[in-house]
């Protein structure tokens, strides 16, 4: 059989029928290990890959050649950009405190939303859009509670999983909550502050919310319990959630050990780092998703080990604020898990792993430290097993047919070396010609199913640009937005003449 028309493949929707898709290479999960197939090809029925080898000598429906093309399983992304990315604002506008990163006392007595229903539905919808485009297959969602009235709403996860069965994303889904934040006092000194009823509240609603749409949408959504950061959250909460979440098999991610501020206040509150005193409430699991892990002890390291808890790297976002992990290669070697998250625009997995490589070695101060095969296997096999999910971020017959497809004969990335090592040193997502979720086709060459991007791109302008216009009313001591976020460079004034 001849190839058919790759072009004419509706966009998410499975192809009729058993079908296979070539290309130059292929990488394949074998009982042995990871192998790479050349010229390979991968046979899809239904939602899952039927076989994976040279040339099927079966009955196709049809068949699409995808040429000089690397042909691998989707990422999972444990920290998935999930909003309009706020703290990109914050990366040459420091300190946070003082650009709307902590409430001031004042605002948080009368917090608000700063957007509608509608604008929070539509950001995450855009950003599942984005993750697609990135190949990403299957995303635990994150994002800022600073814009928020306190937690987030079942409301727009409901929209949430709705947009993830249009688009066609895998996805973990749980509105973030917590029993308190940190405020800052009229001096300007920060004070964690606690409302436990509020926390319980949340925790009910998310709890009935994952019961609700665990396993639907044809098993593209699941359910997880997704306490915010440590320090927002006491005992009780954390204690009501594991107990949850192992009576209902569900994912828990909650961000720890992740920064100065953080450990400050645990130290006060609890006397011990977070990890430490997780684990002396006895609350640290294999079903534990901690992001980011910088500022880990060798203790909460060890610890971490000892109780099977994923880190989920997301060396992008560290890296941009100054900070990194120490190391990729010491935590691999300790026998800490370690999955991959992007929670950063762009939501680009593959400049993830680029600078993830690139810190590693740095931290490690050798040149040899940790491959690109080993950060692209952390952003599938890590992942998927952080979930406990053996038939994700893997190629192999059996496993579920999520896919992505990169160009190997990018212009820009040129010689190609090995797939793997090519996609990795080129360090740009925009390679990603195909994204594949449950045998569907969800991305094609820069476009989703049921979301028109251009025009979205437009209205999450918009949108973005409407926040940042309100970020005074909560930034300590209210200055303007053109003193809390300055342009690179003085703007010249538009009514005065360039002279020569
Ligand atoms: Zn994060």
């Amino acid at each position: 059989m001849t190839g058919s028309p790759w072009k004419e493949l509706a966009l998410g929707q499975r192809p009729p029928g058993r079908w296979a898709l070539r290309a130059r290479f292929v990488v394949v999960d074998l009982p042995q290990g990871r192998r790479l197939l050349e010229n390979g090809e991968v046979v899809i029925d239904h939602d899952r890959v039927l076989w994976v080898g040279h040339d099927f000598d079966g009955d196709l429906a049809a068949r699409y050649d995808m040429g000089e093309a690397l042909i691998g399983p989707g990422f999972v992304d444990l920290d998935a950009l999930s909003d309009l990315d706020t703290t990109v604002l914050a990366m040459d506008n420091q300190p946070g405190w003082k650009k709307g990163r902590v409430w001031p006392s004042a605002y948080a007595a009368r917090a608000y939303e700063m957007y509608s229903p509608e604008e929070l539905a539509f950001q995450k919808r855009y950003a599942f859009a984005q993750l697609l485009l990135n190949g990403i297959t299957s995303a635990l969602p994150i994002a800022s509670l600073f814009y928020r009235a306190w937690g987030e709403t079942v409301a727009e996860f409901e929209a949430a999983a709705s947009a993830a069965e249009d688009l066609g994303l895998r996805v973990w889904l749980g509105p973030a909550y917590r029993s308190g934040g940190v405020v800052l006092d009229d001096a300007g000194v920060m004070q964690p502050v606690f409302d436990e009823p509020r926390g319980f509240a949340e925790l009910a609603a998310a709890v009935d919310f994952a019961r609700r749409i665990h396993r639907s949408a044809g098993g593209l959504v699941s359910g997880m319990l997704a306490p915010d950061r440590v320090e927002t959250c006491t005992e009780a909460l954390l204690r009501r959630t594991c107990a949850q979440a192992d009576e209902m098999d569900l994912p828990v991610r909650l961000h720890m050990a992740q920064g100065d501020m953080e450990r400050q206040i645990v130290q006060h509150l609890h006397g011990t780092t977070a990890p430490v005193w997780l684990d002396q409430l006895g609350l640290l699991s294999s079903r534990l998703i901690a992001p980011h892990a910088t500022v880990a002890t060798d203790e909460d390291l060890v610890r971490y080990a000892e109780n099977g808890v994923t880190v989920a790297h997301c060396p992008l976002v560290s890296a941009r604020h100054g900070s990194v992990l120490k190391s990729f290669s010491r935590l691999k070697a300790m026998g800490v898990r370690l999955g991959m998250g992007t929670d950063t625009a762009p939501p680009d997995m593959v400049l993830n792993m680029a600078v993830g490589l690139m810190a590693n070695r740095i931290a490690e101060g050798r040149g040899d430290a940790a491959s690109a095969a080993e950060f692209y296997d952390a952003a599938t096999i890590g992942g998927a097993d952080a979930l406990n999910r053996t038939d994700l971020g893997r190629l192999s017959p059996g496993s579920k047919a999520d896919l992505a497809v990169f160009d190997m004969g990018d212009r820009m990335i040129a010689p190609r070396i090995d797939p793997i090592q090519t996609l990795v040193y080129g360090a740009t997502g925009r390679v990603t010609r195909a994204t594949i979720v449950d045998g569907r086709l969800s991305m094609r060459d820069g476009e989703v199913a049921n979301l028109d991007l251009k025009a979205a791109r437009t209205q999450a302008q918009a949108q973005f640009e409407g926040l940042i216009a309100r970020y005074p009313e909560r930034t300590f001591g209210h200055p303007a937005v053109e003193t809390i976020f300055p342009p690179s460079y003085p703007l010249h004034p538009s009514n005065s003449e360039i002279l020569p």
